[in-house]
């Protein structure tokens, strides 16, 4: 029986340890793919299937990569959701006795993804570790391309929706669930339908984590770390570094500093919210651009704009904490000087996090160092320029640069300014760092000049004038005769090769010099790699004063950004408190004043508190501006709350623990649920998780289904949001359901606004206006003539509404709402009177003959006995 050649033997003996991965196996210079691994691979990637023989009967599909380009493909079968293995030659093919040694260096996943081609620069690469266990769960988020490692604990009722917000938060490529979080359905459902990201659920776990994880950072108990009452987020990190280990990825002794944090610590904003208010990206086309972030982001460094990105999607609670980024904001904007040089001083500052990683992992190449070399040059001018700041932040920021010297002097010294981007080919180290690499490289230089000596020579003891000495890796220095020139070739020339254009020959000397001139060579390859490496061990021992100064920069940066923004937009600082209230003057959005430029933006003003203006019902025509000045009044509150300025003359903000929204309507057809039930889980989500202390924004509900049991559910909510018994919480309340502006005068804390336009004739002008009372109409028609819905649809349009008006079910309706007692609404609206009133309406009493009278008796009578059963 045909049996497989012993490296397709090999091949499947490590592919049975990687069934999971697409095993990337090296051959000379490319990686090569096979088996359903290469079907998979050609189908992705674009790359010809070719087939192998393999020993076996039929061949064996194939398909390959050169080795110095696999980033990208790796990178492109990563973000299709795959992870690749890659499995090297552990022994010089030259030197191998037999089939040469393989085995897997590392797995790539899109969690442990290192390499900055395959990174997004601007923003944080998170690997998330999961683990729940009855009513707590432990959490945490590692970003192995910057080394930042934070864990937190989460107990107290159900943890799911508490996981599922966090996740939202950090939005990890990659999480590794265990105890309880497998089987959790919402969680399960999350991770597959909302955020997309690879999900792992490990066999084994590790024993004995809370021995080894104290060490691991740094620390002699877990109590040191905070860790000793959080078993689950001993156990969710301890599954997470497992992992990391498993995928081999070298380097971890970077991930030595875990900061843990508390969910309590920053506003609640569940995914939800995050998208409805587009704080990093549109909700439509998924991109910056139209987004918070992309307003707010004039940050010079990646750094300084994968903060920038936390820190919006993280908005603080802490008054101190946000006055202490506001006061920086604050020096920055008043002084031109320093926030124009610090902007300048930092633009052209390298990536020092992600570098420091490539330099602790040893994949970072010379021109790296020289990066990093150049960071370093531009700090001290940083630093001479923070002397004398006031603000406290900014002090710090001061006070934790370090100047780094002693590595730029270093790096200076032993790497040349423009080293090549191979670190195995030489040329890397600087004359006068080593006198051995210095003798080696004037051997070279000596060697080459001899060879021009002896072609000269040769040349003129032949007497052929284009005798020429030539190099190549089978034969080494070779000279090389025409043909028409043979007959004068020297006797002790020896003949190594026949060309159809002539000979090459070597010569006893020739070879002397050789073996001098690749010896030299070899050993100066191989020594500078060693020196090499040897720097960039020594640098990488000082990562925690790199990170250290490359934090500070990334603050230094994000503040600079909020300044320059404050200025560029005219936005104010806003001021914060505890005591509820939302005051803006002339409020503006933030987005919408940005993208429509030219047209100029009408400012607005808010007052909410957890008195008498509790909740705002808005009502307005379609296009009148009521979502965008409900978003504006939220991404005020938030941006306040990230230590931002804010797009208005004077703000004060009274923090708020969470931020709710529920915005539009979208079928959600993937997951299997309509518009009515999204909104409605929605809406189911915000009432659970909403406190006293929370902002919500209501942009219409209970429109996906009939009238009347979407005004009931909107006016059940208002009463439920308004009522402090319940939840008594803020709330800006959109509506075309006019008749719930009779709220006001009912519920306590309700106050009417509507968005002013002015009519003439059948036209209207949107003013923008936010003023107090309701509105008197909804314009939907004039609105839909507006969009350009044909002339005779529009007619016909107002027909139907004049006859619908005159058949007075909506009056009828009116009055039930105004009859009904606030707190039992559900039965104030009764559809058998509304039918039976529509029917009477409908009729001419004087003209019925007796037997239609008695047909319409019948008819009334049967309307209400069905409505009875
Ligand atoms: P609908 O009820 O149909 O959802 P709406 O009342 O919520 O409409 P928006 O979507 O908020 O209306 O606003 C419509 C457009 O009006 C916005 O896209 C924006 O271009 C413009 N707009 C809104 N508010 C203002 C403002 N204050 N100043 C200038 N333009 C504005």
């Amino acid at each position: 029986m045909a049996e497989p050649t012993p490296m397709m033997q090999q091949y499947l003996s490590i592919k049975r340890q990687h069934p999971d991965q697409i095993l990337f196996f090296r051959l000379g210079d490319f990686y090569e793919m096979f088996y359903d691994d290469a079907k998979l691979a050609s189908r992705e990637l674009e790359l010809t299937l070719t087939g192998k023989d393999c020993g076996l009967d039929e061949r064996a599909p194939m398909c390959g990569i050169p080795y110095h380009s696999c980033d990208g493909y790796i990178a492109r079968l990563i973000a299709k959701g795959n992870n690749v293995a890659i499995c090297e030659q552990a022994e010089d093919p030259a030197l191998a006795k037999g089939l040469v040694r393989r085995e897997i260096v590392r797995v790539v996943t899109p969690g442990t993804v290192i390499e900055g081609s395959m990174l997004d620069e601007a923003r944080n690469n998170y690997l998330a570790g999961v683990c729940a266990q009855g009513k707590a769960a432990g959490l945490c988020f590692c970003d192995v391309s910057t080394g930042c490692v934070m864990a937190a604990r989460i107990a107290g009722g159900q943890p799911e929706q508490g996981i599922i917000n966090e996740l939202a938060r950090f939005a990890p490529s990659e999480v590794i669930l265990c105890g309880d979080a497998p089987q959790m359905p919402e969680l399960k459902k999350f991770l597959a339908e909302k955020l997309c990201c690879m999900v792992n659920v490990p066999e084994t776990e590790p024993d004995a984590p809370d021995e080894e994880l104290p060490g691991r950072f740094g620390a002699a108990s877990l109590g040191q770390l905070g860790l000793d009452e959080k078993p689950e987020t001993v156990r969710a990190l301890a599954v997470l570094l497992a992992y990391l280990k498993e995928t081999q990825i070298t380097g971890l002794e970077r991930l030595d500093t875990l900061t843990i944090y508390n969910e309590e610590q920053y506003m609640k904003l569940d995914l939800f919210t995050r998208r409805n208010l587009e704080l990093t990206e549109t909700m439509r086309s998924k991109e910056k651009r139209g987004s918070l972030l992309w307003v707010l982001d004039r940050a010079r460094t990646a750094m300084g704009k994968r903060l920038l990105r936390s820190w919006v999607e993280q908005p603080l609670l802490s008054c101190a904490q946000i006055s202490r980024r506001l006061n920086a904001v604050q020096e920055l904007y008043d002084d031109m000087a320093l926030r124009s040089a610090l902007t300048d001083a930092l633009d052209g500052v390298f990536d020092l996090e992600r570098l420091m990683t490539r330099i602790a992992c040893g994949t970072a190449n010379g021109r790296e160092l020289r990066s990093l070399a150049q960071t370093i040059e531009k700090l001290p001018a940083i630093r001479k320029r923070l002397e004398g700041v006031k603000s406290q932040q900014l002090r710090e920021i001061y006070g934790r640069i370090d100047t780094l010297g002693d590595l730029l002097s270093l790096i200076d010294r032993a790497i040349v300014e423009e080293p090549p981007l191979s670190v195995k080919d030489g040329g890397m180290i600087r004359k006068g760092f080593n006198p051995e690499v210095d003798e080696l490289h004037a051997a070279m230089t000596d060697g080459r000049g001899f060879l021009a000596g002896i072609e000269a020579r040769e040349r003129e003891r032949s007497g052929i004038r284009t005798l020429k000495i030539g190099y190549n890796r089978v034969f080494g220095y070779y000279i090389e005769i025409t043909n028409s020139n043979l007959t004068q070739v020297p006797e002790d020339y020896i003949r190594k090769q026949t060309l159809t254009t002539g000979e090459r020959y070597i010569t006893q000397e020739l070879k002397e010099l050789e073996s001098r001139v690749l010896g030299a060579q070899e050993r100066v390859v191989q020594l500078e790699y060693e020196l090499f490496d040897e720097v960039r061990r020594a640098v990488a021992a000082e990562h925690t004063r790199v990170q250290a100064t490359a934090s500070s920069l990334a603050q230094l940066d994000t503040l600079c950004s909020f300044a320059l923004t404050a200025v560029a937009n005219r936005y104010c600082c806003p001021e914060v408190g505890l005591d509820g209230r939302i005051v803006i003057k002339n409020g503006r959005h933030p987005v919408v004043e940005a993208i429509q430029s030219g047209m100029p933006f009408v400012p607005n003003d808010t007052e909410l508190d957890l008195d008498e203006n509790r909740a705002a019902i808005i009502t307005g025509p379609n296009m009148a501006g009521k979502s965008t000045y409900m978003r504006q009044v939220a991404l005020i509150t938030l941006m306040a709350q990230i230590g931002s300025f804010v797009p208005a003359t004077s703000a004060h903000v009274g923090l708020v623990d969470s931020i709710f929204t529920r915005v539009g309507a979208s079928d959600d057809l993937a997951s299997g649920q309509s518009t009515f039930m999204v909104e409605m889980g929605e809406v189911a989500s915000i009432l659970a998780g909403a406190t006293r202390q929370s902002l919500l924004i209501f942009d219409e509900i209970g429109r996906g289904t009939s009238t009347f049991d979407g005004m009931s559910i909107a006016r059940a909510v208002v009463e439920h949001v308004c009522d402090k018994k319940r939840l008594g919480a803020k709330m800006l309340f959109a509506t075309h359901y006019h008749e719930l502006t009779e709220l006001e005068d009912l519920l306590d804390g309700v106050r009417n606004y509507n968005i002013a336009v002015k009519k003439h004739g059948d036209d209207i002008t949107f003013l923008r206006r936010i003023i107090r009372g309701g509105a008197d109409d909804s314009y939907g028609i004039e609105v839909a003539r507006l969009a350009g819905i044909p002339e005779s649809i529009v007619a016909r349009s107002k027909q139907i509404l004049k006859q619908l008006e005159a058949g007075r079910p909506i009056e009828a309706l009116r009055r039930n709402l105004r009859q009904a007692p606030a707190a039992d609404q559900i039965s104030m609206i009764d559809p058998v009177t509304a039918a039976v009133m529509e029917k009477l309406h409908s009729i001419d009493a004087n003209a019925l003959t007796p037997i239609e009278a008695m047909n319409i008796l019948f008819e009334l009578w049967h309307t209400a006995n069905r409505s009875d059963t």
